[in-house]
């Protein structure tokens, strides 16, 4: 999985153009900061409207309290007075309220008197109500019912006016039962509180009434974005090393990329073949293809160097591809014994690609003229990614009689299962094993252990890395039947392999001749 992101990450965004990536740096960090500043500047907003809604509220408790004390005053005007002086008395009682505006005493007996003698609207049944006014406006309106009914209208628009400058901008609005009254849009009283934006809702004079404080979205993602200037810098800077990083990246990647695309184009790399002998007389019954790449300047590169870099560049598939068409050509003209084998390495990655199978398809051809047999290596460093594809390829590739082999066997972590579910044929145990006979009980025991393992499996198994006649006499003893290693030939060029090859042929048919010689005599003198 990992290695399928930085394969993907490696393709499609360190190929983009400097710029492009440059922009999409600072885009992405931009972007990021101003999320992290619009998370914060909200959560610090919910606190504002909530200390702000609280404080509003607090003052429009004030008013109302100085309400009630006005309408004490209004229930203490004696209804002996005469209409004139009570009007008198009303007029001065609204006067100093503030925001009051109108007021109204009707005695027990329905004797009415107001500060405004032409207004005559009916005694509201609520302590508290919002009312819409005649003349325009709307008034908040107390009242008392004691001894018959004192009333005291506030002007409700004012009021809000007043509050609003205490609310930094934020909307304030009043909300009492079914109705909200706000200045945001002009005076209007709406049926349904708006909800876009962040609000915070606080109960006034216990229950009767509600102070909305409100701020729209966009103020809110203005704020994020102007008060927060420190945050969007520093996500600046953050997107300004991120596309230096990734640039730096680009062209470490590319430099490979495109050296290993021109490498390709120019023929500079090669093969080299070794081969894979049977442990009892060492004859050759198969061959590892190895990559080899002769740099114009750099000369030889280690292939340890320049395969990881391939696979890191997203190159390790086109190079396969030039390398299986390559060895196609050069094993065309070779005579080969037959079920002679043929091992390439193949990357993981590229046994997912349905492609495989058509890259595989002139070598086949040419291998199967010569009944020889081709096994593809895949490193068990990199497990297989269990996807319906692989395992399509898996077995397309098993109906044209490709052989599987599990290579660095050893060295990853598969099981039993594993290797049953991928059906390997080979399994090519890590020359570190062999080197270790006689030095590390422990990994010595496990290649014992091994062969019981690929007999109940059905696998067999190929020894690498052998590097002397004792192991390969111990290997043999011990029951193993093909081997590979610098003891039975380097990794050559093709030429090198043809005469190891027919020398090896022609060796082994003189010494069977021999042998029957030497057979037929003993017979004969018996
Ligand atoms: P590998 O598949 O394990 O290949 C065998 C490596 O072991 C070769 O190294 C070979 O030179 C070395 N070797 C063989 N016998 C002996 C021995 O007796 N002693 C010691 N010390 N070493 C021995 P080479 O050619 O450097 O290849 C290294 C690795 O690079 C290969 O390991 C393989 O994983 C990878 N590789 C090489 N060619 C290709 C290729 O065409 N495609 C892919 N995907 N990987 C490749
Ligand atoms: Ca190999």
């Amino acid at each position: 999985m990992l290695k399928r992101v930085r394969v993907w990450w490696s393709r499609h965004v360190l190929s983009a153009r400097p710029a492009v990536i440059y922009t999409v740096a600072l885009l992405l960090c931009l972007l990021l900061g101003w999320l992290l500043a619009l998370l914060a500047t909200i959560v610090q907003e919910r606190t504002e409207l909530q200390w702000r809604a609280e404080s509003v509220a607090r003052q429009l408790e004030l008013q109302l309290t100085q309400g009630d004390m006005a309408l004490l005053r209004i229930d203490a005007i004696p209804a002996e007075a005469s209409c004139m002086a009570s009007s008198a008395g009303l007029a001065a009682i609204v006067q100093s309220v503030p925001h009051a505006r109108h007021a109204l005493r009707e005695w027990a007996d329905g004797r009415r008197c107001s500060a405004n003698p032409s207004r005559s609207e009916a005694v509201p049944a609520q302590p508290l109500s919002l009312q819409s006014l005649a003349g325009g406006g709307y008034g908040l309106v107390l009242a008392h019912h004691a001894n018959g009914h004192s009333v005291l209208e506030l002007n409700a628009v004012s009021l809000l006016e007043q509050l609003q400058t205490q609310s930094r901008g934020m909307r304030v609005g009043l909300v009492w039962g079914a109705q909200y009254l706000s200045l945001a849009d002009g005076v209007a009283v709406l049926s349904v509180l708006p909800d876009s934006g962040l609000l915070y809702r606080q109960t006034v004079s216990g229950g009767l009434l509600d102070v909305v404080v409100q701020e729209t979205w966009g103020t809110v993602f203005q704020r994020a974005l102007l008060h927060r200037l420190d945050t969007m810098l520093l996500a600046l800077a953050a997107g300004g090393v991120l596309g230096w990083a990734l640039i730096r990246r680009k062209l470490a990647r590319n430099t490979s990329s495109w050296e290993i695309a021109q490498g390709i184009r120019n023929r500079e790399f090669f093969t080299h073949y070794q081969p894979i002998v049977t442990a009892e007389l060492g004859e050759c019954v198969g061959v590892e293809v190895l990559a080899r790449w002769r740099h114009p300047v750099q000369g030889a590169v280690r292939s340890d160097l320049f395969i990881p870099a391939a696979e890191d560049a997203g190159m390790i598939v086109p190079l396969t591809r030039y390398l299986l068409r390559r060895v196609s050509k050069e094993l065309k003209p070779v005579a080969l014994p037959p079920g002679f084998m043929v091992g390439v390495n193949i990357a993981a990655e590229h046994l997912g690609m349905p492609d495989l199978v058509e890259d595989c398809k002139p070598l086949l051809a040419v291998l199967r003229e010569k009944k020889a047999v081709l096994v593809l290596e895949v490193s068990e460093r990199f497990p297989l990614p269990e996807h319906q594809v692989t395992h399509r390829v898996v077995q397309d590739l098993r109906q044209l009689g490709v052989k599987l082999a599990l290579d660095d066997f050893g060295l990853g972590h598969a099981d039993r299962n594993y290797l049953r579910r991928w059906g390997f044929d080979y399994l090519k145990v890590e020359k570190g094993y062999v080197s270790a006979l006689g030095k590390d009980s422990f990994k010595a025991n496990i290649l014992d252990g091994l062969l019981s393992t690929s007999r109940q499996l059905g696998v067999q198994v190929i020894v690498k890395g052998v590097e002397t006649q004792g192991q390969q006499n111990y290997l043999s003893v011990k029951g193993f039947q093909l081997l590979q290693g610098f003891y039975f030939g380097k990794p050559m060029t093709l030429n090198h392999f043809r005469q190891w090859l027919y020398s090896g042929i022609t060796q082994d048919r003189s010494a069977a001749a021999a042998r029957e010689a030497a057979a037929a005599a003993a017979n004969s003198t018996r």
